[in-house]
């Protein structure tokens, strides 16, 4: 396959882009992963929350793909935060997915208020010891977030999935994972599609390589160094979203993507954000 990997803090190989099954339901999951595994797609970003681990599970099986060969990310729902509630939620989203390891398992939201993240995220190192995840990480941490981590936890997380597009690039967080070697991954990376993707600026940038403004969205996501799960239902746009390896965007592109960044968060503020 041509999508390259990114070589996580404790060694293992994550795809650096796959695909993200959010606000797909359970049973169009089954037709819509099978479609990525189809069009060549390895990785795929799924959550307790989206209730679609179990169709997820069945187009794994169902596509005769080797186990080591793909690379499944789930994560831990905001209600079971807490050491023995994650044992147990992660036994049950094995079970849903019908495997018997995770390659990335993620605490979905930090949920600061509550006071459990350093606890769930003992339960994830326990996880990783047991062999039963072969990576760990957290999604929506803010670097105050991730520096608790570090002062109550060994296990650096290998992964910080976070809101990141044109509109929110992030640049803080990105500096602050590069420093502490965390992966910096993409959600909503084509900013869920509204707006960003009609922005005539990107426009121009497809039009001048020949290819659609998504494409050029993703590029630019790649040449920065994310991990990027683009969504999508639609058999030819999740071709197009994989079909990113043949251009590339230079200086000048990078340039004008960077005048689009204004902070614009689509998603809930991870400050408050209790899901
Ligand atoms: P996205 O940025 O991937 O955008 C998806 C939407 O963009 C599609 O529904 C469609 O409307 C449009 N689209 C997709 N491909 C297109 C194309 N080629 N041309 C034109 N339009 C296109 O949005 P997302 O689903 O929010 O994010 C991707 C994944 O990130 C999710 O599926 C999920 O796995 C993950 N995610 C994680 C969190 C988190 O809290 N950790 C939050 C949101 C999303």
């Amino acid at each position: 396959s041509r999508i390259p990997s990114i070589t996580l803090n404790n060694g293992v190989e994550m795809p650096q882009l796959g695909f993200g099954v959010w606000q797909i339901a359970d049973d169009e999951a089954f037709t819509a992963v099978g479609q990525a595994l189809e069009a060549g797609y390895r990785s795929i970003d799924t959550a307790a929350a989206y209730g679609n681990e179990q169709g997820t599970g069945k187009a794994l099986a169902a596509s005769g793909i080797d186990r080591g060969e793909l690379f499944v990310t789930t994560k831990l729902q905001n209600a079971d935060h807490g050491y023995d509630s994650t044992l147990r939620a992660f036994d049950a989203s094995l079970t849903r997915l019908g495997l018997d390891y995770i390659d990335l398992y993620l605490i979905h939201w930090p949920m600061a208020w509550r006071g459990e993240f350093v606890n769930t995220y003992r339960a994830f190192e326990k996880i990783l010891s047991d062999g039963r995840a072969k990576a760990i990480g957290v999604s929506n941490f803010q670097p105050h977030h991730l520096e608790q981590l570090s002062a109550e936890t060994s296990v650096v997380p290998a992964v910080d999935q976070i809101e990141l597009h044109p509109q929110s690039a992030q640049t803080e967080a990105r500096a602050y994972h590069a420093q502490h070697n965390i992966a910096t991954e993409a959600w909503s990376p084509l900013g869920q599609g509204k707006g960003l993707l009609d922005d005539p600026k990107i426009a121009e940038i497809a039009r001048k390589h020949g290819v659609t403004p998504a494409q050029a969205v993703l590029r630019w996501h790649l040449q920065l160094g994310n991990i990027v799960i683009p969504k999508s239902a639609t058999p030819s746009r999740i071709k197009e979203n994989i079909d990113v390896f043949g251009f590339e965007l230079d200086d000048d592109d990078i340039a004008s993507f960077a005048t689009l960044d204004s902070g614009t968060r689509l998603g809930p503020d991870p400050e408050s954000f209790d899901g």
